[in-house]
């Protein structure tokens, strides 16, 4: 089987420095799973006693508590201020640039549009930084939405198309007076998407490594699909199923931002047997 890696794969800037940061926390805990990568998050556990807190409550006093690149709600921020813990914010600067914009657009008066996943934690997060804010994800929305002021600022979850993103963007321009785009899509994951289409377009089956509940390595997977129909989403080399690679000469890899080199080695591995 001859393997070909995609030009631009894996963990992204704000990943790789989540997990330094984490790193050099030993004995504390992230608020939510640092990463979308299960696979990670254990290693972290293992290796560094990296414990893992879903809810606010779980927080005990004098604990080190991690924000998650994914960042948190203000309010959960708040809390964890206030509570005798040390926090450290691991949350991507990507991810603060857009909670920043919505803070400071909705002190101007301005009603918020940010293009996502409403139940993405990333998304919550971003949300809770301003007052009139609707999550969409397609132009119809609009229908269902009172906006309270007469002007629109918009921003977009990091890992969504940016041609999605233009026709939420068309929507609100044809009809509204004054609208503030700001592009807070990340190139990072632009730049694996790109070289996944590329590789898919070339090979005749293609692994996409990473997590399941990782909206940029769905992303991936789906694009993947566009381009090769055997496209198959894994999380480790465990998921590999041999019969995949039957009758096929090339075979192509590409990781979510999420996904450690590690893991990608074990699977490339994997597949060299066959
Ligand atoms: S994909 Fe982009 S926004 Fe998301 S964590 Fe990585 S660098 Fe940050």
């Amino acid at each position: 089987m001859k393997l070909k890696l995609a030009s631009s794969y894996g963990f992204c800037f704000g990943v790789k420095r989540a997990i330094t940061i984490a790193e050099s926390y030993t004995n504390s805990a992230t608020m939510g799973p640092l990463i979308h990568n299960q696979n990670e998050i254990t290693r972290l556990k293992d290796d560094y006693n990296i414990g893992l807190y879903n809810k606010l409550d779980d927080v005990q006093d004098k604990d080190t508590v991690i924000i998650r690149t994914h960042g948190i709600p203000k309010n959960d921020l708040k809390e964890l201020k206030q509570k005798d813990a040390k926090v450290i914010n691991a949350t991507c600067p990507f991810v603060t640039t857009p909670q920043q914009i919505v803070k400071k657009m909705s002190t101007e008066n301005y009603s918020i549009v940010i293009f996502g996943d409403e139940t993405h934690p990333e998304v919550k997060g971003v949300k809770s930084y301003g007052d009139d804010v609707h999550v969409v994800l397609e132009p119809e929305e609009f229908e269902k939405i009172i906006f309270k002021h007469e002007k629109i600022a918009t921003v977009a979850q990091t890992t969504k198309k940016k041609e999605k993103y233009l026709e939420i963007v068309n929507f609100l321009i044809l009809k509204y007076k004054e609208v503030r785009v700001f592009n807070t899509i990340c190139d990072a994951t632009f730049e694996n998407q790109a070289a996944a289409r590329e590789l898919s377009k070339e090979v005749d089956v293609m692994i996409v490594i990473g997590g399941k509940n990782s909206s940029n390595t769905k992303q991936l997977h789906d694009i993947c699909v566009e381009n090769c129909e055997d496209s198959y989403l894994i999380e480790n080399h465990n998921e590999l199923d041999f019969s995949w690679f039957s009758k096929k000469e090339i075979c192509g890899i590409t990781a979510g931002a999420s996904t450690p080199d590690w893991i990608i080695q074990q699977v490339i591995d994997e597949i060299q047997k066959i």
